[in-house]
């Protein structure tokens, strides 16, 4: 059986490590706001060589943060990509401003800039964008958009910790970036936890306050706030975790690689692109197939676990029915019935690839 993904064996090699991390916490019974929660921020900051980093309880939670601290209008109409999961257009509404969704590239997956130009009206007043499977959207064409509209740009990174583009880390490339650590993403703690990342430090200051009750002090509220701090216990795994991103980003890169030369040409299927301007973190591999359901069908019953990332476009959902008419995405609306991600992580050698390859090969194209 070859695992679509494998936490179970990544926490076996870094069980010493990730065992005194957690035991640590509850010897110190500093649960909230511990020493571990700093210590993450700093590290996860430098490492991705942003200058602030706020952990906040989720992903999810970091969208609208982030948001929220921007103090755009009310009702702003926030861009983003109609292929992603919903947590990117879901944290815009509950930030109390309007989804316009726009297509994507046929490539990347991300978020075409000539579409989003299309869709901007005098209410939009951000793009929110998504480095979707690790691939990091066109920033350069973004921010000149941005630029020119005088919109803000956030970076949704949730899928993309690694990624670089231009040489510079994903979630610095635009006003403020989000990640989510998730247990399954690039990063992933042993529950929920999120981080909002900026070079702006009056922005981190709003984020920090935001996720924290509006605090100043203990008992002194500059305003109404929430509750959405980064748990002690997750950042002390992350801490533990955090050195072996590097590794384990280069380790999807030969995965891909290796998937990219075994499987050109093989049936109809369309590889991932990678621009040149990119650094990828392949946090998943997607092909496209006319025979997706056929083809996932084979390689279930070979045994090789696959995924579908997403079955439904966003502006298809239940969820944004309430749109209306012209949320049509013609890209993004054709890849729910083609995509499917093969399995991908630092837990794949070698020969799990090959074995992969081989079970696609051996489909009756
Ligand atoms: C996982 C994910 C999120 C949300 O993160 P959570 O930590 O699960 O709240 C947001 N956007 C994208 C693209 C994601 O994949």
């Amino acid at each position: 059986m070859i695992k679509f993904l494998d936490l179970k064996n990544q926490y076996l090699n870094l069980k010493p490590e990730i065992d005194a991390a957690i035991a640590a916490v509850i010897d110190d019974a500093s649960f909230v706001n511990g020493p571990p929660v700093g210590q993450f921020e700093a590290a996860f900051a430098a490492t991705l060589g942003i200058e602030h980093c706020v952990g906040v309880a989720n992903g999810t939670d970091a969208i609208e943060i982030a948001l929220e601290a921007l103090n755009l209008p009310p009702s702003s109409e926030v861009v983003t990509a109609a292929n992603s999961f919903i947590a990117s257009a879901e944290s815009i509404t509950r930030a109390g401003h309007r989804v316009v969704f726009a297509d994507v590239d046929s490539g990347t997956y991300t978020l075409d800039p000539v579409d989003v130009e299309r869709r901007l009206t005098p209410r939009t007043k951000a793009i929110l964008a998504v480095h979707l499977y690790g691939h990091p959207a066109d920033m350069t064409a973004l921010r000149i958009l941005a630029g020119r509209h005088g919109l803000r740009l956030i970076e949704d990174a949730a899928q993309a910790h690694g990624a670089l583009f231009d040489g510079l880390s994903v979630g610095r490339l635009g006003d403020v970036g989000t990640f989510s650590f998730y247990p399954g993403k690039n990063l992933g703690a042993y529950g929920d936890a999120g981080a909002i990342v900026t070079q702006d430090q009056a922005l981190a200051t709003r984020c920090r306050m935001i996720a924290n009750h509006g605090r100043v002090d203990k008992y002194n509220h500059e305003f109404e706030g929430r509750n959405s701090r980064l748990d002690t216990l997750q950042a002390a795994i992350l801490n533990a975790k955090l050195p072996c991103l590097e590794q384990w980003v280069r380790r999807r890169n030969e995965v891909a690689r290796m998937y990219l030369d075994q499987l050109r040409g093989v049936g109809d299927l369309i590889l991932p692109v990678v621009d040149i301007r990119a650094r990828h973190a392949f946090h998943l591999f997607v092909v496209r197939t006319e025979r997706r359901d056929d083809l996932a069908a084979h390689l279930r019953s070979s045994g090789v676990e696959v995924g579908i990332h997403y079955p439904i476009a966003l502006p298809r959902l239940r969820a944004y029915a309430y749109l209306g008419p012209g949320t049509e995405c013609k890209i993004a609306d054709s890849f729910a019935a083609r995509v499917l991600s093969l399995p991908m992580g630092e837990h794949l050698a070698d020969a799990d690839v090959a074995m992969v390859c081989d079970a696609i090969r051996q489909f009756p194209w």
